[in-house]
């Protein structure tokens, strides 16, 4: 606006007010409106630059948030029915009876393994500094004063009876998850590497013995709390998604290989994953190993089962794991071993 204009308007207006009283108020407003409109006008001017640069970036921060919420439409569920609350397992549930849709996708999408995600230890704690790697010397070494005796072997003139409240006959899986309350006393095996204080001497037993068979242990998952087990299974979900993968199937096919967290035994630190100094992959390439064949055919010894067997999905629900041990105590393990059946179905008889 033209400085003259403004003051000439502003004057004749001053006038008009001075000459009749009631147009006082009108004309005040009138001086007010012109002279602020002129400043914003004259701001605009001085500041063309700021102003453009503001709008480019409004624009922009637009456009990003307008793709990102796309993202989110193609990537939430859509089989939860509208209004309706539904648990991460029980929507995966959901979907498994959803299944020729399901399974059509699933053969069209490449099921990741460990492999192809990074290198090596994918899903254990030693890749990505949660545990450190110790070798079997020095787990043995540094507990050298712990006095490796036998515990609980079963006799065979005693009966042994089973009471389901025996902690070391928790069940967790994705129908029973870690309870709220329960406690756990961490004992160290070595470093930063923990389990339930009560299994040491077993684990330390078992590592002893390997190695005088000539087999180098390596525990590779310890103890995991809930936190751990979470980015986990997110980062399993996030690498399927990648894939094009819904959010629910990438769910599904990852709660079938990495265990959904509040349902690992890992939170209890009665699971232990391991492998060997030769063969540091944790596939089913394992279980033919010599480490994975003495671990499968010893475990039980030490009070360990394998876990998650062949040809037991069904019950377990959980993909073949040749390297997941879970400690039940000396007398379940033999019996669980003998008779080649899992924790489930070992405790629905009992
Ligand atoms: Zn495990």
């Amino acid at each position: 606006m033209n400085q003259q204009l403004k003051d000439k308007l502003v004057h004749s207006l001053l006038k008009a007010g001075k000459k009749n009283k009631n147009f006082k108020i009108p004309v005040f407003i009138c001086v007010a409106i012109i002279i602020g409109t002129y400043r914003i006008i004259g701001s605009i001017y001085g500041n063309t630059k700021k102003i453009l640069l503001t709008s480019c970036l409004l624009l922009f921060f637009m456009i990003s948030s307008s793709f990102a919420s796309i993202n989110f439409v193609t990537t939430t569920p859509t089989v939860i029915p509208e209004g309706e609350i539904v648990k991460a397992d029980s929507a995966a549930e959901n979907l498994s009876e959803n299944t020729s849709a399901t399974d059509s996708m699933q053969e069209q999408i490449h099921i990741i393994d460990d492999l192809e995600v990074i290198d090596g230890y994918e899903d254990t704690d030693i890749s990505n500094g949660n545990t450190d790697y110790y070798t079997v010397d020095e787990i043995l070494g540094s507990n050298q004063s712990q006095e490796l005796t036998e515990q609980d072997a079963i006799s065979n003139d005693q009966k042994v009876t089973f009471d389901k409240e025996d902690w070391r006959l928790v069940l967790i899986n994705k129908q029973h998850p870690v309870p709220d309350d329960y406690e756990v006393t961490l004992g160290t095996i070595t470093g930063n590497m923990k389990c339930d204080a009560r299994i040491i001497k077993d684990v330390l037993r078992m590592l002893q013995d390997a190695k005088q068979d000539g087999i180098n242990l390596v525990i590779c998952s310890p103890y995991r709390d809930y936190q751990r087990q979470s980015v986990l299974f997110e980062r399993k979900i996030n690498a399927y998604m990648k894939q094009g993968m819904s959010y629910l199937e990438a769910y599904k096919i990852t709660s079938q290989a990495v265990t959904v967290p509040g349902a690992s035994e890992h939170q209890i630190g009665l699971a232990l994953d391991i492998i060997c100094d030769s063969y540091s992959l944790l596939d089913e390439g394992f279980g033919e190993t010599e480490a994975g064949k003495w671990l499968a055919r010893n475990c039980c010894e030490y009070g360990f089962i394998l876990r998650y067997p062949k040809g037991k999905e069904y019950i377990t629900s959980i993909e073949y794991e040749p390297w997941h041990f879970r400690y039940v105590g000396q007398d379940a393990a033999t019996i669980i071993t003998e008779q080649k059946i899992t924790l489930e179905e070992f405790i629905e008889n009992l």
